[in-house]
């Protein structure tokens, strides 16, 4: 098959960039190998007519919508390596947040990573309100974070993990909010089958919480090689315009792969949608220019 636009990654973003291509009778090609950024989440929340879907169903889902476009081909399999000949939109995949700290700490997080501790609030703030929350950063994320999740819950206490970050006055305008502050480090997060119980401290005291957010460093999964050239941003994400292009021509990027920090599944859908337009565009704009310059 002679291909107008190979997609890479089958999340949100690279589904949704495949539905409007194939919808415009462009041959497109999706790559996906199935390892999505939320893989630890068992629900999914605020994409409209899909909150708390799985996102192994939302992927089934979107699947069997695009095996109804006879242009379109999914190939469950990695992409190693790209030599680009037209039109490519690279969708998402970033690696969860990490935080910088000793290595059996960010273990034991991982362990209560997406079922009792998250990265956004605006994911799972819903079904965390007015429980007892923490907020685990080491930086002054700590500070942003905290503003955000109080939203959700007045029960808040940031553990910075035996880090001094904040600021006196940063410090007493979050406890005119209720919001208090732990600067002890962290020995070990108690709960079972990653639900969130209590939080140990270095001399052995304990703080009940429920769950909580974790200001989180992002850091992008470099999934393949390529030779591409495009540009990356400021968080090391791939630069694009408003339409996703990168600087790349015939290159486009959208969701994850281009944002650094907590996303949501809507966004990435969005943007997909936004370069399978973008790229008909060119692709209908070539179309006329050829005719141009035959005549
Ligand atoms: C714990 C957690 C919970 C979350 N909860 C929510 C929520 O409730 N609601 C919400 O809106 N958002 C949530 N998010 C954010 C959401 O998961 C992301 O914003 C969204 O998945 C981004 O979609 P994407 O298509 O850009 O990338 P992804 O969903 O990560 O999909 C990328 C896909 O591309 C594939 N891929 C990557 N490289 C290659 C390659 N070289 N070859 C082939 N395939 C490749 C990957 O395997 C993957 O399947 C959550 C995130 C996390 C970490």
């Amino acid at each position: 098959m002679i291909l107008d636009c190979a997609v890479i990654g089958g999340g949100p973003a690279g589904l949704n960039a495949t539905l409007v291509l194939g919808r415009s009778r462009r041959k497109t090609i999706l790559f996906d190998d199935n390892k999505p950024r939320n893989a630890v989440t068992s629900e999914s929340h605020g994409f409209i007519t899909r909150d708390g879907i799985n996102p192994q169903e939302f992927k089934k889902v979107a699947q069997e919508e695009l095996s109804r476009y006879s242009d379109v081909r999914i190939e469950k399999q990695r992409v190693h390596r790209i030599n680009k000949k037209k039109h490519l939109i690279r969708g998402g995949d970033r690696k969860w947040g990490s935080i910088q700290c000793e290595k059996d700490y960010s273990r034991r997080v991982k362990e209560f990573y997406g079922k009792s501790l998250f990265s956004c609030p605006f994911c799972v703030g819903w079904e965390l309100r007015d429980r007892p929350l923490a907020v685990i950063a080491e930086d002054h994320k700590a500070l942003h974070m905290a503003k955000m999740v109080s939203n959700w819950t007045n029960d808040l206490i940031i553990f910075t993990n035996g880090n001094k970050i904040l600021s006196l006055e940063e410090q007493e305008l979050l406890n005119s909010y209720g919001i208090r502050i732990n600067e002890k480090k962290i020995a070990a997060f108690i709960g079972e089958e990653g639900m969130l119980d209590k939080i140990q401290l270095e001399d052995n005291t304990t703080v009940f919480r429920e769950g909580g957010f974790i200001a989180a460093e992002w850091k992008p999964a470099a999934s393949f090689e390529t030779t591409l050239g495009y540009t990356l941003n400021e968080q090391g994400g791939i630069a694009t315009d408003s339409l996703q292009r990168t600087n790349t021509e015939g290159v486009f990027a959208c969701g994850d792969t281009r944002i650094a920090g907590p996303s949501q599944l809507i966004i990435a859908a969005g943007e997909g949608s936004m370069a399978a337009i973008a790229v008909n565009a060119e692709l209908i704009e070539e179309k006329f220019n050829e005719y141009k310059q035959q005549a």
